[in-house]
């Protein structure tokens, strides 16, 4: 199995920053808009689908399948560079919205299209968050 990733710490936005805090509790969280029923994901402040602003924040299962996937083997850029060869994945999560990841925990050759994953978080240092303080991690799957 290949060295695990140093994930470089997320950028959180005022849309984003409830969907890291989440991942910061080992909680996947997505959004649902309050009006058309729609889950989304990447967080946002209005709904995708119909442009309501009722949109809600809810813990999603974490389960998922891997949708596609590639075998990077080539990337010099710290801290990837450290963790070739690595999984880069999209999942089709169990609410609905395809995620960017990366497929962790297993040898990246028996990663398969179609396979059953699980959310599993890397905790990062966010110790320079400043006052709004928090904790933040990098959601990524494992195989169920
Ligand atoms: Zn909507």
């Amino acid at each position: 199995m290949p060295p695990d990733f140093e994930h470089p710490k997320p950028a959180a936005s005022w849309e984003t920053r409830a969907y890291w805090e989440g991942c910061g509790r080992h909680e996947l969280v997505l959004q649902r808009c309050d009006d058309c029923g729609s889950v989304q994901h990447r967080p946002r402040a209005i709904c995708a689908s119909c442009l309501s602003s009722a949109v809600s924040h809810f813990v999603a299962s974490g389960r998922g399948r891997v949708y596609t996937y590639t075998i990077t083997r080539q990337n010099g850029v710290p801290p990837f560079r450290d963790a070739l060869p690595y999984v880069l994945a999209y999942v089709d999560l169990e609410e609905g919205p395809r995620l960017m990841t990366n497929i962790v925990g297993c040898d990246p050759e028996e990663v398969s299209i179609g396979q059953e994953v699980v959310v599993d978080f890397q905790d990062v240092d966010a110790s320079d968050l400043g006052e709004a303080g928090g904790s933040f991690a990098v959601p990524r799957f494992r195989p169920a």
